[in-house]
C-alpha cells in the first residue's frame, strides 16, 4: 500500500507564462494531481500570469478544458478555486503594483515564481519581483530550460537572476531528474550491494543513453531550428541522466553533495572539439517518411526553408577518470525516430571464460536497462538455461520490472514531484549554476566544430533510427545500440 502523501506548507506558486503549452499542458495537471493527492493546503494558490486579458473565470475555463479528462467536476472545482489568473506584461509596468499587492511580501510565505516563459523575458520578470521586494525570505524562483544557447548567454541570464535571487532560492528544473526511473537509478546503486562493486571499467563494457521521439517538430519548428537536438536534448536532459550513471557514491542525499559529484563527472568529461567531432559525433536531419502509420513531411518542409540545424544527434563520450577510463557513454536523441522511448543501458562485460559447447548458444552481455518512459521500470538481461531435457541451451532473458505493474499504480508525472520540492526548499534534483556552465563549457566546442565545418546533416528518413552514420559510430567499435529499446 502507498503511503499517504504529506501535506506541504502552505504557498502562492505564480506562474509566469501561466496560458502557455507547457504550463497548461504540464505545471497545472501537475498541481492538479497533488491536489487530488490531498497534499496543497486550501490556503495555498496558484496565479497563471501572461499578457492576455483574462480573468480568473477565464483561465479556470481555459484549464477545465485540459483537466476535465482527468478526474470529476466537483474535485476540479475545489482545485480551481485554488487558481487564479492575472494579466501582465514582464516588460510593461502596468499591473505589477496590484500584483505586488496581492501576493504580498510576508519572508515567512513560500512563494514560487516559475518562469514558463522564453529566456528573454526571465531578466525582466526578475528585475520586477526584485524591485516589489518579491524576492525576499521564502521566495523561489525556477528557471525552465533552455538556460542560454550558449555559455556567455547562460551567464548572462544567471548573472540577471542571481542579482535578485541567491543561488539556493534558484531552482534551474531539469524535468528528466523528476523522473521516477532516475530516482530509482539512485535506490538500484546505492541501496544495493549488487551493483556499486561492479559499477566500473573493470566490469562495465559500455553505456547507451537513448532519448528518442517520434513527434517532428510540428509548430515549433521556428523555435527549434534556433536550439537543435545538441541544446535541446544532450546538453541538459541527457548529460544529467549521464551524470546520475557516473557521478561517484556522494555522502548524502544532500542537495551538494549530489551536485558535487555530478559537477565532477561533466569536469571529467574528454574534450569533444574541432579535432575528434568528425570522428565521436554524428547529426541528423529528418526527411519526409512514415511515422506511426502516417506520411509525414521532412523538416525543411515543415520548416519551410532549408537548414543545418540537427534533428538528431548521436555520440560518444568518454570520462576521463579512474572508475570509467576505457569505457565509451554513447548517447543518441532525435525526433521523428521510430519509437517513443528513453532508456539508459549498462551493457557489462563478458565473462572472462565460456564452459559451455559452442551448441549451448552464444553468451549475451548482461545488460541493466532503466526505462524512463514509456512504462518507467527496470529489466536485467541475465543468461539462463532453456527449461526441459534437450541439452544445455542457453537463453539472454530479462528480469522485468514495470513499476506501474509492481506498484499498481501510475507513475507520477516528473513536475509533480519537482515542484513540490521547490515548495519544500529541496534543490537536490535542480542543476547548480556550475553544472549549467559546465555542461555548457563541454557542449560548446562540439556546437562550435559542427558550425565551423558547416557541414549539413546527415539527412534520415522519418521513421528510421537515425543517418547510417550513427549505426556505424557504435559498430566501429565492436557493439550495437540495444536492439531491445528499437
Ligand atoms: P508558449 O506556449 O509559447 O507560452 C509562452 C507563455 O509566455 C504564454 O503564456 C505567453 O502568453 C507568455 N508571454 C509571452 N510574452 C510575455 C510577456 N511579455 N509577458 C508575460 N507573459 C508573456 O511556450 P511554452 O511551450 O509554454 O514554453 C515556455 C518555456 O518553457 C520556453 O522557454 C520553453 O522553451 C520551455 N519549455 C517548454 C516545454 C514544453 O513542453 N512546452 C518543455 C520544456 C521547456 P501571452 O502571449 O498571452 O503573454
Amino acid at each position: 500500500m502507498t503511503a499517504p502523501s504529506p501535506l506541504v506548507e502552505p504557498f502562492d506558486l505564480v506562474i509566469f507564462g501561466g496560458t502557455g503549452d507547457l504550463a497548461v499542458r504540464k505545471l497545472l495537471p501537475a498541481m492538479f494531481h497533488r491536489f487530488l493527492d490531498g497534499q496543497l493546503p486550501p490556503s495555498s494558490r496558484i496565479i497563471g500570469v501572461a499578457r492576455e486579458a483574462l480573468d480568473d473565470a477565464g483561465y479556470r475555463a481555459l484549464l477545465r478544458q485540459t483537466l476535465s479528462a482527468v478526474c470529476d467536476a466537483v474535485k476540479l472545482d475545489a482545485f480551481l478555486q485554488q487558481v487564479g489568473y492575472r494579466p501582465l506584461d514582464a516588460r510593461k509596468d502596468a499591473g505589477w503594483d496590484d500584483f505586488a499587492a496581492l501576493i504580498g511580501s510576508q519572508p515567512d510565505h513560500v512563494r514560487v515564481f516559475y518562469l514558463s516563459t522564453s529566456p528573454e523575458l526571465f531578466v525582466d520578470i526578475c528585475g520586477r519581483l526584485g524591485h516589489y521586494r518579491l524576492n525576499q525570505g521564502k521566495s523561489r524562483v525556477v528557471l525552465e530550460k533552455p538556460i542560454g544557447r550558449d555559455l556567455t548567454s547562460a551567464n548572462q541570464i544567471n548573472d540577471a537572476v542571481g542579482k535578485v535571487f541567491s543561488e539556493s532560492q534558484t531552482f534551474r528544473i531539469d524535468h528528466y531528474l523528476g523522473k521516477e526511473t532516475v530516482q530509482n537509478l539512485l535506490a538500484l546503486r546505492f541501496g544495493n550491494a549488487l551493483f556499486e562493486p561492479l559499477w566500473n571499467n573493470a566490469h562495465i563494457d559500455h553505456v547507451q543513453i537513448t532519448v528518442a521521439e517520434t513527434l517532428g517538430t510540428g509548430n515549433r519548428s521556428a523555435y527549434y531550428d534556433r536550439a537543435g537536438a545538441l541544446r535541446d536534448m544532450v546538453q541538459n536532459h541527457m548529460l544529467q541522466l549521464l551524470c546520475m550513471v557516473a557521478m561517484e557514491p556522494p555522502s548524502s542525499l544532500a542537495p551538494d553533495a549530489v551536485r558535487d559529484e555530478k559537477l565532477k563527472v561533466l569536469h571529467s568529461l574528454q574534450p569533444i572539439d574541432a579535432g575528434n567531432a568528425a570522428q565521436l559525433t554524428v547529426r541528423g536531419q529528418y526527411r519526409a517518411g512514415v511515422a506511426e502509420g502516417a506520411s509525414v513531411p521532412g523538416y525543411p518542409d515543415e520548416l519551410g526553408h532549408a537548414s543545418h540545424t540537427e534533428t538528431f544527434v548521436a555520440l560518444k563520450a568518454e570520462i576521463a577518470n579512474w572508475r570509467w577510463a576505457g569505457v565509451p557513454f554513447y548517447l543518441r536523441t532525435g525526433k521523428r525516430l521510430p519509437s517513443r522511448v528513453s532508456e539508459i543501458v549498462v551493457a557489462f562485460k563478458p565473462v572472462p571464460h565460456s564452459i559451455f559447447d559452442v551448441a549451448a548458444g552464444p553468451l549475451a552481455q548482461n545488460r541493466l536497462v532503466l526505462r524512463l518512459q514509456p512504462d518507467e521500470g527496470v529489466k536485467l538481461w541475465l543468461t539462463i538455461k532453456h527449461p526441459g531435457p534437450g541439452g544445455l541451451r542457453l537463453r539472454h532473458v530479462p528480469l522485468d520490472m514495470s513499476f506501474a505493474e509492481a506498484f499498481g499504480v501510475s507513475q507520477p508525472d516528473a513536475y509533480e514531484r519537482l515542484l513540490l520540492d521547490v515548495v519544500r526548499g529541496n534543490p537536490t534534483l535542480f542543476m547548480r549554476r556550475d553544472e549549467v556552465e559546465a555542461a555548457w563549457r563541454w557542449a560548446g566546442p562540439i556546437l562550435e566544430a559542427w558550425a565551423a565545418g558547416n557541414e549539413a546533416p546527415r539527412p534520415y528518413a522519418a521513421g528510421s533510427w537515425g543517418p547510417s552514420a550513427a549505426v556505424a559510430l557504435i559498430e566501429r567499435d565492436g557493439r550495437t545500440w540495444n536492439e531491445d529499446s528499437e
